[in-house]
C-alpha cells in the first residue's frame, strides 16, 4: 500500500493504492495496481525520464517470472472486489504493452481473469511506441468484455521540452501514430501532463501544461491528468533541487492551469500527485503550512466531482497564492537556462569521476 513500498518486494505481490476519480459521472475511488515487473525499457536503455522514480517499484535485480505476474494479479483479486470496484487501473512498472515486461500471452490471460471476475473497465499505462499496432490492440478486446482505456505520458506537446527537459525519448509523431492505431480499436486514451518540468520557470510551466492539455483534448483525449511534480529519489530533478536549480510548482499553479482552460474542458482534468505517488516521494508540491491540507482536500474533492467552485473557493482560505516566488530563473530564456544547467551537470559529474 501507499507509504509502505518495500525496497525488496515479494515477487508475488504488487503495489495497490486508491485514487480519487470519477466513474459513470459519480465519485469513485479507483484502485491503481502497479505490477512489479522488469523495469521500463527506456530506463534500462538510456537512464530514463528526468523526473521518474518508477525503477524503485520495478524488479531491478530479481527475475520476475510470468507466473509471478499471474500470482500478483491473483493476490490483487483477493483484495479488490469487482462488485465494489468495477473500474481499475492495472499497469506495470513501465509499459503494460511491452512484451519485455509482460509477455503477450500472459497479458491476455490477465485480461481473461479480470473479465471472468466481473471487472467492467480496464485502464492501463503505456508509452506510445507500444501502441502503434492496431491488430495487437484489438486482441485485448477478445479477452476483456468491458471497455478499455490507456493512459499515455505525453507530458508536453512541445518536442524540445519533452525530449530535452524530460528525456522522454519520443517525438510527437509517435504519439500521433499511437492515437491513429487506438482510434481503429475502440480503446480510449487519457493523457498525462506534467506540471513542474525542470529547466522551465513558473510561467512557462503553467503555459506548457495548458497548451498540452488543450492539444490532448483536440486529439480526442477523454481525460487529461495533470501530474503535479514531486521529488523522487535518484532522479535528475532531485539532483537539481539539491543545488537550487529546480523548484517544485505550487499547488496554486495546478489550480491556475485549470482556471486557464475553457469551461467545457475544466472538469475533464484530474489533478494527481498531490498526496500520493509511487514510489514515496522525498517531498510533494505544497502551498503554505496554513492552507496546504485544505487545498489538498479541495483537490481531492475536485477529482471526485469536477465541481470548479471547489477550486475557485480555495483562494479564500489563504493569501499565500499572491506571494509565490516568480523570480526563479528570472531574466533567462529557456534555451539559456538549459545550456547553463547542462554545462553544470556536465562539469560536476565529470569532476566527480
Ligand atoms: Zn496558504
Amino acid at each position: 500500500m501507499y507509504g509502505d513500498t518495500p525496497s525488496i518486494q515479494d515477487p508475488n505481490t504488487c503495489n495497490i493504492y486508491f485514487e480519487e476519480n470519477r466513474y459513470l459521472d459519480k465519485p469513485y475511488d479507483m484502485p491503481l495496481i502497479t505490477l512489479v515487473t522488469t523495469p521500463c525499457h527506456w530506463l534500462t536503455a538510456t537512464g530514463g525520464c528526468t523526473t521518474c522514480g518508477y525503477n524503485l517499484v520495478s524488479s531491478l535485480k530479481d527475475e520476475i517470472s510470468q507466473q509471478n505476474l499471474i500470482n500478483q494479479l491473483n493476490w490483487t483479486l483477493e483484495q479488490i472486489d469487482a462488485a465494489k470496484y468495477p473500474f481499475i487501473t492495472l499497469t506495470s512498472a513501465g509499459s503494460f504493452m511491452d512484451k519485455r515486461e509482460i509477455a503477450d500471452d500472459v497479458r491476455l490471460k490477465m485480461l481473461d481473469i479480470l473479465s471472468d471476475n466481473g471487472f467492467k473497465h480496464l485502464n492501463f499505462e503505456c508509452r506510445p511506441e507500444y501502441l502503434t499496432n492496431p491488430k495487437r490492440l484489438l486482441k485485448l478486446h477478445d479477452h476483456f468484455e468491458g471497455s478499455i482505456s490507456v493512459g499515455i505520458g505525453l507530458e508536453s506537446s512541445d518536442d524540445f521540452i519533452r525530449q530535452c527537459c524530460l528525456n522522454k525519448g519520443y517525438k510527437l509523431g509517435i504519439f500521433l501514430k499511437a492515437l491513429d492505431a487506438l482510434k481503429k480499436t475502440d480503446i480510449s486514451f487519457d493523457t498525462y501532463v506534467m506540471l513542474g518540468k525542470p529547466f522551465l520557470n513558473r510561467r512557462e510551466n503553467i503555459e506548457d501544461a495548458v497548451n498540452t492539455i488543450n492539444f490532448a483534448f483536440n486529439q480526442g483525449a477523454e481525460w487529461a491528468i495533470l501530474m503535479v511534480a514531486n521529488i523522487q529519489p535518484y532522479t535528475l530533478t532531485n539532483w537539481l533541487w539539491r543545488r537550487g536549480l529546480y523548484q517544485l510548482p505550487s499547488l496554486w499553479d495546478a489550480i491556475e492551469v485549470i482556471h486557464r482552460l475553457p469551461d467545457d474542458r475544466k472538469n475533464m482534468v484530474l489533478i494527481k500527485g498531490v498526496d500520493k505517488a509511487l514510489p514515496t516521494p522525498l517531498t510533494f508540491s505544497t502551498t503554505c503550512p496554513n492552507c496546504n491540507e485544505k487545498v489538498i482536500d479541495a483537490i481531492r474533492k475536485w477529482n471526485l466531482t469536477g465541481d470548479y467552485n471547489l477550486l475557485k473557493e480555495c483562494r479564500e482560505f489563504c493569501n499565500c497564492w499572491k506571494e509565490i516566488n516568480d523570480d526563479f530563473f528570472k531574466g533567462t530564456t529557456l534555451m539559456e537556462r538549459y545550456s547553463m544547467i547542462c554545462e553544470q551537470i556536465n562539469n560536476e559529474l565529470l569532476a566527480g569521476t
